[in-house]
C-alpha cells in the first residue's frame, strides 16, 4: 500500500528496523551517511536500495530538511554503490518513489538502483 511521503517519521518502518539491526539485510555498502542493500523483491538483475542513515520520510522531506553534508554524503554514496556494482559502464537507472502517486511503500527515503540488463523506457503508461 502506498504511503504518504509527508507524514511524521515512523520509527517502526522496515528500513528503520534494518538500520537498527533488528532485521537482516543483504548489505552492499555502508558509510557515515548511507546504507545500501539488495531489494528483497528484485525487479531487475541488480536492484539495490540506498537509504540515508538519518530519519527522512521521503525525497520531499530529505530535500527540504537534510543538511548539505547529508545530501552530499548520500548522493556520493549512491554514485559509489553504482560504481561498486559495476553498473557505470553498462548503465543503470535511479528511482525514488514519493507518496501515494509515486507508489512509495516504505516511509523512509530511499533510492532504487536498477541495472544488469537494458531497462524498459521510463514508466508504465497505466
Ligand atoms: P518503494 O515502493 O519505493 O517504497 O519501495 C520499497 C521497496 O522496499 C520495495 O522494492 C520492496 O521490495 C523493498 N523492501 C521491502 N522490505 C524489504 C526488506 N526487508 N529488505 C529489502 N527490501 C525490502
Amino acid at each position: 500500500m502506498p504511503v504518504s511521503g509527508l507524514s511524521p517519521y515512523d520509527d517502526a518502518n522496515i528500513f528503520a528496523r534494518i538500520l537498527r539491526g533488528e532485521i537482516p539485510s543483504r548489505t552492499v555498502y555502508e558509510d557515515e551517511w548511507a546504507l545500501a542493500f539488495h531489494d528483497i523483491n528484485p525487479q531487475a538483475p541488480t536492484h539495490v536500495l540506498v537509504i540515508p542513515k538519518a530519519r527522512f520520510v521521503s525525497f520531499a522531506d530529505f530535500s527540504a530538511r537534510a543538511s548539505e553534508a547529508e545530501i552530499a554524503g548520500f548522493t556520493r554514496a549512491v554514485g559509489k554503490v553504482a560504481q561498486m556494482l559495476g553498473l557505470e559502464e553498462p548503465g543503470y537507472r535511479l528511482l525514488a518513489n514519493m507518496g501515494q502517486d509515486g507508489g512509495q511503500e516504505v516511509p523512509h527515503f530511499h533510492v532504487h538502483i536498477f541495472g544488469g540488463r537494458p531497462l524498459a523506457r521510463m514508466i508504465a503508461t497505466r
